[in-house]
């Protein structure tokens, strides 16, 4: 079955210009913003510009370009925030949520970028 997109989801939202946002980096396939409600001191969300519903949607139907930009603006991110292992940086963690075994909230593609403090484990037993 095909994945259906919600373009009324608060992420496309920002997209259109609708309501503000917190960028931190944009370019013409992607665009990263603070989260609202941060989780470590670095957390941004970075998302592409393109109607996909979650990581294997996008994985899948992006663009070679939209998919190297994605992954090159991620790159940016995690350095200019110093957090890169390969730059003296202490780490970070990128998560993304799918569908609600996954407990995704904005059914817009998107990855997290956590980072400035330990992450502890990954997982939680509940
Ligand atoms: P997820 O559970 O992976 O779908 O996470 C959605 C994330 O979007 C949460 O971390 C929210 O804090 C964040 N969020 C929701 N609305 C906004 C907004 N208007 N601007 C920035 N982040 C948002």
């Amino acid at each position: 079955m095909p994945f259906a997109y919600d373009d009324q989801n608060i992420f496309a939202k920002i997209l259109r210009g609708e309501i503000p946002n917190d960028t931190v980096l944009e370019t013409d396939h992607t665009l990263a913003f603070n989260d609202i409600t941060p989780q470590a001191p670095v957390h941004v969300l970075v998302i592409p510009k393109g109607s996909y519903v979650c990581h294997d949607h996008f994985a899948a139907e992006a663009s070679d370009a939209e998919l190297v930009d994605f992954a090159r603006v991620t790159a940016r991110i995690v350095a200019e925030k110093g957090l890169s292992p390969g730059g003296n940086g202490k780490g970070y963690r990128t998560i993304s949520n799918a569908g609600s075994h996954g407990v995704q909230e904005v059914p817009h593609y998107h990855l997290h970028i956590l980072g400035g403090r330990a992450m502890g484990r990954m997982l939680q037993k509940d």
